[in-house]
């Protein structure tokens, strides 16, 4: 098993969309960043990353690259799940925190569970969404920014005992990349 945390914090701008979980949320403001600027995603890539002792998300999809510019960040927690899975883990559950004053989270949080649980291949109850305010305090209180957390467990996929014994899958050249 290998442990992973990530935050991730970005500041609300009028005209442009709020996206969380990969879900659009109807809101006057959204958030503001090179790609679709989804904290909650941005976090759990992190802490899948963390987990991998890979460093960040900004070293996979620097904030300069065009290729990212408005990108989906699906699209990006899709590539980060392919890292883990070259790396032969799987996740195992994920566990977040969303903080946000403004708006109500609640009635998204299903649609967001779908989405992630879809990309990192897992049943949507290893998937959970938390969310609380700052209480009207400091940035996140006054609405100028959403953060959130996440904290990622990946199990290491353990090759099967009968290929581990049979000799013929050691020297078989197919085998790496059939895994
Ligand atoms: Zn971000």
């Amino acid at each position: 098993m290998r442990i992973g945390i990530g935050y991730d914090i970005h500041r609300t701008a009028q005209g442009r969309k709020l996206v969380l979980g990969g879900v659009e949320i109807p809101y006057v403001r959204g958030l503001e960043g090179h790609s679709d600027a989804d904290a909650l995603l941005h976090a759990i890539c992190d802490a899948m990353l963390g987990a991998l002792g890979e460093g960040d998300i900004g070293m996979f999809f620097p904030d300069t690259d065009p290729q990212y510019e408005n990108v989906s960040s699906l699209v990006l927690l899709k590539r980060v799940w392919e890292i883990v899975s070259k790396r032969k883990c799987k996740v195992y559950n994920v566990d977040t925190v969303l903080i946000a004053d403004e708006p109500k989270i609640g009635p998204f949080k299903d649609a967001m569970k779908e989405n992630i649980s879809r990309i990192l291949k897992v049943s949507r109850d290893k998937i959970n969404i938390k969310a609380t305010t700052s209480e009207g305090v400091g940035t996140i209180g006054r609405g100028e920014a959403i953060a959130a957390q996440a904290v990622v467990l990946l199990e290491e996929i353990k090759r099967r005992k009968s290929e581990a014994r049979n000799p013929k899958f050691e020297t078989n050249s197919n085998y790496q990349n059939r895994e």
